[in-house]
């Protein structure tokens, strides 16, 4: 009878522990841990940043004149990985805010999308001009451009183009890029030879056979208009 009680007493012991070790090692749900932990997501963004220089630099050859070449740049999830605030909000139960959002520019922590950081220098060194335009809110740019000091991809040169409201759609401002007009009335219009960015949005609208040889689409499964 004690042998009984005793081994019940054990087994209970034992699956409470496995309980816990379960609960705790949960995994993360298969969008952020493809993008965190699979060699293929790091091989693929690498791999998409090898062909945009390759294509890029093919161009830059080409172009007759070549003082005013760009490329225009997403940066979330283009340049700077915020996975680790998706994990953080899935494990408060939580989804995106523009409050927690803002919280975690300011926090200057993203990583680094693999292939970014050679990418962007490739196209420097052969004189173009990266233009960041990103939905991020303007009133983020410093703690935007102090993240990518940090992480070794900023340039005095760079240009951005970051939200100002809610109408100033990604559209106007490659229009001003283009045209050299609003906040590129300094600067002039600027030759844009490519895009790269992880949502359509990122790119001209008609597009489509662009993609693969001015147009560079990273993957994204974590958030998007779909
Ligand atoms: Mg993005």
């Amino acid at each position: 009878m004690r042998m009984k009680i005793k081994f019940g007493i054990l087994s209970l012991f034992l699956f409470l522990i496995g309980s816990v070790m379960v609960v705790g090692e949960e995994k993360l749900p298969n969008d952020i841990r493809w993008i965190r932990q699979s060699t293929e997501h790091r091989t693929l963004c690498e791999q998409l940043f090898r062909q945009a220089t390759v294509a890029i630099i093919r161009k830059v050859k080409t172009e007759k004149n070549s003082d005013n070449l760009a490329v225009v740049v997403d940066l979330d999830e283009t340049v700077l990985d915020n996975s680790l605030y998706q994990v953080e909000r899935w494990k408060a139960g939580l989804s995106f805010t523009q409050d927690s959002w803002s919280e975690w520019v300011n926090r200057e922590e993203t990583g680094l999308v693999p292939g970014a950081k050679e990418f962007l220098k490739a196209l420097r060194k052969k004189g173009v001009r990266v233009v960041f335009l990103s939905n991020r809110m303007n009133h983020n740019l410093e703690p935007t451009r102090e993240n990518l000091r940090l992480l070794g991809v900023l340039d005095p040169d760079d240009l951005f183009l970051l939200r100002l409201d809610k109408n100033d759609l990604k559209e106007v401002r490659r229009k001003e890029v283009t045209d050299g007009t609003g906040r590129m009335k300094k600067i002039g219009p600027l030759n844009v030879i490519g895009y790269v960015g992880d949502q359509m949005g990122d790119f001209p609208s008609g597009q489509k056979k662009e993609f693969g040889k001015t147009n560079f689409l990273l993957p994204n499964p974590m958030y998007g208009k779909w």
